[in-house]
């Protein structure tokens, strides 16, 4: 496994971010935003993916619908390919800056583990989907409208006889948002000294205690995987994609920092400002969104039984 997580590059993380960063804050609605969608599809395809485009209505309260998209793809189970985690950031962005670190680190993160895995010589025993949402600022219109469309096909071999299951059982779902940048609060100029990854889940959810345990897994994860920031667990989960899922599906979120005690609280002074940009990230920064992405891959890897196979 620490081979596969060693395959993750800060070069190719960075360079993610900057290529979502170039269309700007992509708020939804925009055509900034829709450019950002068909990228994120390229670079899947690019990979050797086969993405899938969810369509859904994003009106609330209008009588004219609104139709939006989203993006995400599967590296299939080759074991267990009904079965799948869910790995999962928002690409919409506001602020009226390049969104740089909310969502692009999160969304760069994903795409970063879709290239690693997507290499001809690795297999995952169970399925590990992509999913890039799309007005996740707008109130989680995206994992949400996923949610309603989705969570009655878990499990369905379609067509019957065919090994095919569009919507394997969700066994877990991990989001990433705003994942660069603990500088502690009041804020300091570099990382803090005690910069980590914040795994969350939600106490008041029906899947709490699975929840929990899929967060330890990610903590034990960063512990054996990520080389320089440690992770910590807590249990109030909000604001953010996983929430969809919490009643229905293990769920877990990670960032920076916690979402209402310390981004809630002023930790980010770039969050949702013309300044969340890439020039204003350090390379530590960087280098701590990397540390998430070698957390959740590695815990991945344990979960869905990934390995390399020797090629022909
Ligand atoms: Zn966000």
């Amino acid at each position: 496994m620490a081979a596969v997580v060693d395959r993750l590059d800060l070069v190719s993380y960075r360079a993610l971010i900057e290529g979502l960063a170039r269309f700007g804050d992509r708020r939804q609605g925009t055509e900034r935003n829709a450019l950002a969608v068909d990228w994120i599809e390229e670079r899947l395809v690019e990979w050797g993916y086969e993405p899938v485009r969810l369509h859904y209505d994003y009106a609330p309260g209008s009588d004219t619908p609104e139709p939006r998209e989203e993006v995400y793809a599967t590296k299939v189970g080759v074991d267990e390919p009904g079965e799948m985690y869910v790995l999962g950031a928002h690409m919409d962005g506001i602020g009226e800056g390049q969104a740089a670190n909310d969502d692009g680190s999160g969304t760069a993160l994903v795409l970063e583990i879709a290239r690693v895995l997507a290499s001809s010589d690795i297999e995952t025993g169970r399925s590990i989907r992509f999913a890039l949402w799309n007005n996740e600022e707008t109130g989680l219109n995206g994992s949400t409208a996923y949610v309603r469309q989705r969570a009655g096909l878990q499990g369905i071999e379609d067509p019957p006889g065919s090994g095919l299951y569009p919507e394997p059982r969700w066994l877990g779902m991990i989001q990433h948002d705003m994942m660069m940048w603990d500088h502690g609060n009041p804020v300091t100029h570099e990382q803090a000294f005690d910069a980590d990854v914040d795994v969350e889940f939600q106490l008041n959810s029906a899947r709490a205690a699975e929840s929990a345990a899929l967060g330890v897994a990610l903590i034990n994860a960063n512990r054996t995987f990520a080389t320089e920031y440690p992770a910590v667990l807590s249990n109030a989960m909000s604001n953010t994609d996983s929430a969809p899922f919490q009643d229905l599906s293990p769920a877990v979120s990670l960032r920076e920092n916690r979402r209402l005690y310390e981004t809630g609280n002023g930790a980010n002074p770039h969050w949702h400002q013309p300044t969340d940009l890439v020039v204003t990230f350090s390379d530590a920064d960087f280098r701590l969104g990397l540390n998430a992405a070698m957390t959740t891959l590695g815990a991945v890897a344990r979960l869905a039984a990934v390995r390399i196979v020797p090629e022909e």
